[in-house]
């Protein structure tokens, strides 16, 4: 009963919804296949499901250029093979119009792919209900503007693959190396980077705020996993319209016990060698096609400390004072003049947050690190973190925080504390930065900054 009933409802819905059927022969006899495999099937009788790209109608026959998830076709479709009705009904189509198609797959070496479909039967499943908005020559506003359309674009389509790859790739390194996945709340109640950069939050009748790192909540874990990782959104409140900031970014973020600051440094030179060297190797071609000059980091990477770094800065005319965060202009001229990427290292206490270790040998500087590359700057920033509850809370009380707010952090002191170093990874910069992409925002599917927040 339920199930005809289902049935007589998708009838309807159909109907409703405009879908009809332009074929002649029975749809279920050919092989249903996606665009990329064309080829292994010359000769064969196939069925592919796609969107409309581009329409050229010559006389009696139309060329299609159909695309789906994994390339493009060119189908010709013949008024006396499909019938004078459905041929009318098809050339009125507009752009991403969705479609089945059946038809037989032809080589030929002009069109791409090196194959074509000579379309049989066509059925529209629902016609585009306007003309497509965007077109050839986009305007970066329309870009933004219609981000839920432009992600079809062939361009959106291949950074779209590469992230998840390049997502994969890192989550299937980290879990071979022994690291356990562990989610972190979005929503939480004090700052790990500064206050001046959180979302507010009303949270039932208290305050809150998204998250700017889930670090503390991965220190947290290590105490029942050891060597942890979480992949998810942080939120800043960035003011800044750079090529490199997001509100929302996808944060890699590592964290590992009994782990020493010159350990943490070999680690994320491992870690990142490795999987961009397998992304390299899998992708060789769509990255080329992006950016030809690329080449994989090498190991080691190089390394300066942030007061070799003011001296070298000094030495080519920059005006900077030792103890002063470095900017981009400063990154810039050091990532030019070492090469990169380059980590920056024992930065001066004032500058980095609470929970960074002293350097025990000078401790008005901080173990601490951020690889940098250019033009995206700090892809990665980490450190040692203070394993020492009195320690933590003095820095805590001199960064002028309130201790009660860091109370179940501090408490990670209080009960079998070990030394432990972690790191946090910009997923859009480095993607952007291996593309070269003009701006980080191409390198996520629905980019969010002080001036997008829609679609
Ligand atoms: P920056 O100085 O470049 O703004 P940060 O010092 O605020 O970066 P961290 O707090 O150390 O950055 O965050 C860890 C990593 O997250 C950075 O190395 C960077 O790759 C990435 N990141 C930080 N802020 C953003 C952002 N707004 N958008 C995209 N990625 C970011
Ligand atoms: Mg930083």
């Amino acid at each position: 009963m339920f199930l005809l009933v289902s049935f007589i409802l998708l009838g309807a819905v159909r109907k409703m919804t405009g879908q009809y059927k332009m074929e002649k022969g029975a749809i279920n006899e050919a092989l249903e296949c996606k665009i990329s495999e064309l080829e292994k099937f010359i000769g064969r009788r196939v069925r592919i499901r796609g969107w409309l790209y581009v329409k050229n109608t010559v006389g009696k026959i139309s060329f299609l250029r159909i695309r789906d998830s994994s390339g493009i076709v060119q189908v010709v479709v013949k008024k006396d093979k499909v019938g004078e009705e459905i041929f009318e009904k098809m050339d009125k189509l507009k752009r991403e119009s969705s479609l089945i198609i059946e038809g037989v797959v032809k080589k030929d070496e002009r069109a791409p792919g090196g194959v074509e479909l000579g379309a049989e039967s066509l059925t529209v499943q629902s016609p585009s209900l306007e003309d497509y908005p965007l077109r050839k020559n986009l305007s970066p506003n329309l870009v933004w503007k219609y981000r839920h359309l432009f992600i079809r674009s062939r361009i959106m389509s291949m950074i779209l693959k590469l992230r998840s790859s390049l997502s994969n790739i890192f989550r299937n390194w980290l879990i071979e190396h022994g690291f356990f996945e562990v989610d972190a709340p979005s929503i939480v109640t004090a700052a790990t980077e500064g206050g001046a950069k959180m979302f507010e939050v009303k949270y039932f009748d208290k305050k809150a705020f998204l998250t700017q790192s889930s670090q503390f909540y991965l220190e947290g874990a290590i105490f029942s996993l050891e060597k942890v990782f979480c992949f998810q959104p942080s939120f800043r409140a960035e003011e800044s319209k750079t090529r490199r900031h997001l509100s929302e970014y996808w944060h890699l973020e590592v964290e590992a016990s009994n782990m020493d600051f010159q350990q943490l440094l070999h680690f994320e030179e491992d870690m990142i060698t490795s999987v961009i060297r397998e992304f390299y190797d899998k992708h060789k071609d769509e990255i080329k096609r992006f950016n030809p000059e690329f080449k994989p980091f090498e190991k080691p990477f190089k390394r300066i400390t942030y007061t070799q770094a003011v001296e070298l800065l000094k030495n080519n005319g920059v005006a900077i004072e030792w103890g002063k965060d470095l900017g981009v202009r400063e990154e810039k001229m050091i990532a030019t003049i070492l090469g990169q990427p380059v980590f920056i290292t024992h930065y001066p206490r004032q500058v980095r947050a609470f929970y960074h270790m002293p350097d025990p040998e000078n401790p008005s500087v901080v173990l601490s690190a951020d690889l940098i590359v250019w033009p995206y700057g700090e892809i990665t920033g980490g450190g040692q973190r203070i394993d020492d509850y009195k320690m933590l809370l003095e820095r805590i009380i001199e960064s002028g925080y309130n201790p009660d707010d860091y109370s179940w952090y501090l408490d990670l002191r209080k009960y079998g504390s070990v030394p432990h170093s972690g790191f946090g990874l910009g997923f859009e910069r480095l993607l952007a930065h291996i593309l070269n992409l003009p701006s980080i925002k191409y390198a996520i599917p629905y980019p969010r900054t002080q001036t997008i927040v829609y679609p």
